[in-house]
């Protein structure tokens, strides 16, 4: 791989470099003193140790990197007794939210095997999946109400990037995944810092006009879809850099293309089918079609992996409810790049989308006091999860509904109807 060279002529290394730079710099934003958690899969070690390199050269003061391992988890399900299911390292997510706690920066790599568990008892699957939720939901809190810098950023391995490019070769189908990776990430263009500060920027102009609009609903239509999403009362857009709570304004993605905001936990009516699969926890689910009625999920269908989807479904109350609604053009970049990825943060900006479970506050105006109870009274949705599925494409319409019932078109074949 490290003789492995872009169409610009940038070394690997320089581009791995450069990956971790904007990670650091534009993902979490550092600040001096701060401390650093980073979770990695073991395949994410020579990009760890780039991202350690600029985090202590932006100052930080401790950066301790966690790893997984595909073979381990493969072995628990193999060898551990069935009762081993519904526990998880409850200690490490103590660990991490008394970190953050502190005013540790989360920095998450991604790109662990999609389909590492597909093969395994889904009743098993979704237990461990529950348990590992519950443990980290202190942790995860502290992340969806920001407060603290977070950055996800993707690396390429070779389990994943077998199934993205299923045809090429191991080392050739690697190559290709990283390509797509440092092409979405914007880190092969000239100056990728001052890139990313544009295009933040862009992103910033868009959810400005969404918020001055104030819209009420969405109206979503397509093949398969004719969905009325109504927002929370008081819900934000938010799309791009922005201010976590301890002040530092950080990507929370990268990359980013969406803006998004949080969608009226009880005002969704109608139906939907998803543009892309949906691979949650090692699992693929395609083919999604879901009906709604009163905000809640009353039928759903997939034609590959309907036990995982139901399982998810019922996790808790919230799970058959929206806690996200998100829009990205059909002609952004990820999207033209043409490549699955078979993975939620690159998948979920190649497409407008929707999420099951547990809302973003930070999607709201005036939070600031508000009891849980006050929030779910505006439309806020609470779960244990936080699933994006993709429903964007180019023969996606979708149509804002003002407050006074008026409609208006603000996208046409899956792209914005007005530049703002
Ligand atoms: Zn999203
Ligand atoms: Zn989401």
């Amino acid at each position: 791989m490290t003789s492995s060279s872009s169409p610009d002529g940038l070394s690997h290394d320089r581009l791995l470099d450069r990956l971790g730079e904007v990670a650091v710099r534009t993902g979490l934003n550092v600040a001096p003193g701060q401390q650093v958690l980073i979770t990695a899969p073991l395949d994410a070690v020579p990009l760890v140790r780039k991202i350690a390199e600029h985090a202590y050269r932006a100052g930080a003061s401790l950066v301790t990197p966690f790893y997984t391992d595909d073979a381990v988890t493969l072995a628990r399900f193999h060898y551990a007794p069935d009762e081993a299911f519904d526990i998880a390292p409850n200690w490490l997510h103590d660990g991490m939210a008394n970190a953050y706690r502190a005013g540790a920066a989360r920095m998450a790599i991604t790109g662990g095997n999609p389909v590492l568990l597909s093969e395994e008892d889904p009743d098993r699957v979704a237990r461990a999946g529950k348990a590992a939720s519950l443990a980290g939901r202190p942790a995860m809190e502290l992340i969806t109400s920001f407060a603290v810098n977070w950055n996800i950023v993707a690396c390429a391995t070779p389990a994943w990037a077998e199934q993205v490019f299923p045809d090429e070769p191991p080392e050739r189908a690697l190559a290709l995944l990283w390509d797509a990776i440092f092409q979405a990430s914007r880190v092969t263009v000239e100056d990728p810092v001052a890139a990313w500060a544009a295009h933040n920027e862009t992103l910033h102009r868009r959810a400005d006009w969404l918020n001055d609009r104030r819209f009420a609903a969405l109206h979503f239509t397509g093949p398969g879809t004719d969905l009325t999403v109504g927002l929370a009362d008081g819900h934000a857009w938010a799309g791009g850099s922005e201010p976590a709570r301890n002040g530092i304004v950080c990507n929370p993605n990268i990359p980013t293309e969406e803006v998004f905001t949080t969608p009226h936990a009880r005002r969704v009516e109608g139906f939907v089918r998803a543009t892309k699969p949906l691979f949650h926890q090692g699992t693929l689910i395609d083919g999604i079609a879901v009906r709604f009625a009163g905000g809640r999920i009353t039928e759903a269908h997939a034609t590959q992996g309907q036990t995982v989807l139901e399982r998810i479904l019922a996790t808790d109350d919230g799970a058959r409810r929206l806690g996200e609604v998100a829009l990205v053009p059909h002609s952004s970049p990820i999207s033209q790049s043409g490549v699955l990825f078979r993975n939620t943060l690159f998948d979920e900006n190649a497409s407008s989308h929707i999420a099951l479970g547990q809302a973003y506050t930070k999607c709201m105006v005036e939070t600031e006091g508000q009891t849980p109870e006050q929030l779910e009274a505006r439309g806020a949705n609470t779960s244990f999860i936080h699933i994006d599925w993709m429903i964007g494409s180019a023969e996606i319409d979708v149509t804002a509904i003002t407050q006074d019932g008026a409609r208006e078109p603000l996208m046409k074949h899956g792209e914005w109807v007005k530049t703002v």
